[in-house]
């Protein structure tokens, strides 16, 4: 017997009664050249670097989000999540994709003041990346329905003004790079999702904001900030 409910967090599948149980959330860093320049880093000497998320972090799309305590500088990074629906370790690329149960749209909300500061001070990003709401994001959508999007356009507004926009094929870990480097490092199991990286044009926000985003053929997503 649990001595409390623990809610389990889950995400929406499209045209499906059932959701699809979040086990975890990892996250890819720096996956776009352009965003990786302009957080001052050089794309071309770069690993992925990976970081995880706790998986009541996740928020359903049409949500509002308080603006989060400790932070004066809250930004908005939209991603393409990948959700696993099948366990493996030490993947192969060629293999990877057999894995994946679906995609969906996510936003990684980062409190990017104790990002800058972790990364001068060589402390940890788990206040800055996977603090309470952190992880908004739409339904899921099965392979079966749309495939493997590798290409298409990738996009976030706030109030209706673009700063994201970028393809996927820009990713300079592809979705079966990321998940055979990832799965080298943990095993995957159904259940866990990754936030595959942000294009540029990342920025803040404010309290009253309203963000909306998406990617061609997948899904958009839309929060408000309060
Ligand atoms: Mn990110």
């Amino acid at each position: 017997m649990n001595l409390f409910e623990v809610p389990q967090p889950s995400v929406p599948v499209a045209g499906e009664d059932g959701a699809f149980p979040v086990h975890r959330i990892y996250c890819v860093g720096r996956n776009y050249a352009a965003h990786a320049r302009e957080m001052g880093h050089d794309p071309e000497r770069m690993a992925p670097v990976f970081f995880m998320k706790p998986a009541d972090a996740i928020v359903h799309s049409g949500a509002t989000i308080p603006y989060p305590s400790q932070t004066e500088n809250f930004q908005h990074e939209i991603e393409l999540v990948v959700a696993i629906g099948k366990a493996g370790r030490d993947i192969a690329a060629a293999d990877a994709l057999e894995h994946v149960f679906g995609y969906a749209v996510g936003i990684d909300l980062t409190r990017r003041d104790l990002q800058l500061a972790a990364k001068e001070n060589r402390g940890t990003w788990d206040t800055a990346k996977g603090f309470d709401r952190s992880a908004p994001i739409s339904a899921l959508h099965r392979v079966a329905d749309i495939g493997h999007p590798d290409s298409g356009r990738i996009w976030l507004s706030v109030n209706d003004v673009i700063r994201q926009k970028a393809d996927l094929n820009e990713l300079i870990w592809s979705v079966p790079a990321a998940i055979a480097e990832l799965s080298t490092f943990f095993a995957l199991i159904p259940g866990d999702l990754i936030f595959t990286g942000t294009p540029a044009g990342v920025g803040p926000i404010e309290v009253g904001d309203k963000l909306t985003g998406g990617i061609d053929g997948i899904d958009q997503i839309a929060i408000t900030i309060s």
